[in-house]
This record gives C-alpha cells, structure tokens and sequence, in this order.
C-alpha cells in the first residue's frame, strides 16, 4: 500500500491539510465547508468512496477520502 501523508508534512502544513474535513482551520480558510473532502475534490485520484487515495499535490502520498486542504476544487 501507498504511504499515507503526514498532516505535519511541511507541505501539508502548507496548505492547512487535514485528515478531516471538520479539523480543518475555518479561521484561516473562511470558504471551507464540511461537505468539501478529498473524495469529491477535482484533484482527488481514488474513488468517491474510497478511504485513501492518490493526490497530485502530494506525490506518493495518500490523502484521506473525508480530508481536506486549501486547494480543493470542486469535481465537475
Ligand atoms: Fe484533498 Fe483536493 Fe487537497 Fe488533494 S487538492 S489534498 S484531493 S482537497
């Protein structure tokens, strides 16, 4: 299996990056909702139900299907 991203991964850190949604810092991120994860970000490469799952922005790493960062983009 893939390595899974670290939150303390300085690019993590970066873009405010978190296994889950609801963690994420409303503060520094006004536009974050909970219904923005991972598994229904444009970027996100498994499956909408998948747990974990590919991200361009992070390599190799895998990212949490109900994580989310700042970079999300909502699926078309
Ligand atoms: Fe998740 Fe999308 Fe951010 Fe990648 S770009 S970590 S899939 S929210």
């Amino acid at each position: 299996a893939q390595a899974k991203l670290d939150e303390k991964d300085p690019q993590a850190v970066g873009l405010g990056y978190v296994h889950d949604t609801k963690k994420a810092d409303t503060k520094k991120y006004p536009k974050h909702t909970n219904d923005q994860k991972c598994s229904n970000c444009a970027l996100f490469q498994g499956k909408a139900a998948d747990a974990w799952g590919g991200c361009p922005l992070f390599g190799a790493k895998q990212v949490a299907g109900g994580g989310w960062c700042s970079a999300w983009a909502k699926k078309a």
